[in-house]
């Protein structure tokens, strides 16, 4: 069977994107259930830029597979983007997201409703075995909130507020969020690009 690897070793990721894959004939496996972890340096300038870094690293090793990967992260207008490409590193890998979180909106004290936009990002970049590029760009609108609400999700999720829901993305459940999220939005265009 032809194989499509994610280059991801996160099993959330590989949940959502084994259900949007599901149907295109393909063995949907992760990086590590392929055989490889390389060691890829994230030094791009945009999201596009790292998704692709990572997918030609991959393919690099596993070239006759179709090679997907993402980045992704939270865009906030107020702070002239930030932390946009280094959301997971924003103060520190391992610092915990509630401080994080905090931060933000410490940073966004006395910013009224309507300045308070911000988006979550995702590309997605494919490279097939003939060596075609393929990345897609998408995002889910939202506004910074005033205190974490919700106990799904991870990272910034309780701090982002999405009209489209009603709520925080860290107050709805993991199969709802995947209909909305800028991951899920990607993950349909690309397979869309892909197989249609
Ligand atoms: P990655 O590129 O998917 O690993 O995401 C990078 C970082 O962006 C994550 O570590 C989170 O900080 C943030 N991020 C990306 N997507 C989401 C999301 O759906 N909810 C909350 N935080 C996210």
């Amino acid at each position: 069977m032809k194989r499509l690897v994610f280059a991801t070793g996160n099993m959330g990721k590989m949940r959502e994107i084994r259900e949007i894959m599901d149907g295109s004939g393909y063995e949907i496996l992760s990086m590590k259930e392929a055989g490889v972890d390389p060691e890829i340096v994230e030094d791009g300038t945009t999201f596009e830029e790292n998704a692709i870094i990572k997918a030609r690293a991959v393919h690099a090793l596993l070239p006759d597979s179709i090679v997907l990967a993402d980045d992704s992260g939270l865009v906030v207008d107020a702070l002239n983007g930030e932390p946009g490409i280094y959301s997971a590193r924003y103060l520190g890998e391992d610092t915990p997201y509630t401080v994080k979180n905090n931060e933000i909106i410490k940073r966004l004290e006395g910013v009224p409703d309507e300045k308070r936009t911000a988006r979550f990002v995702c590309a997605i970049a494919a490279v097939l075995p003939d060596g075609t590029e393929k990345v897609v760009r998408e995002t889910v609108e939202g506004r910074i909130g005033y205190e974490e609400k919700g106990e799904h999700g991870f990272g910034y999720d309780p701090i982002f507020y999405c009209p489209e829901i009603g709520c925080t993305t860290g107050e709805i459940p993991e199969l709802e969020k995947n209909k909305i999220s800028h991951r899920g939005k990607a993950l349909r265009k690309m397979r869309t690009e892909l197989f249609d």
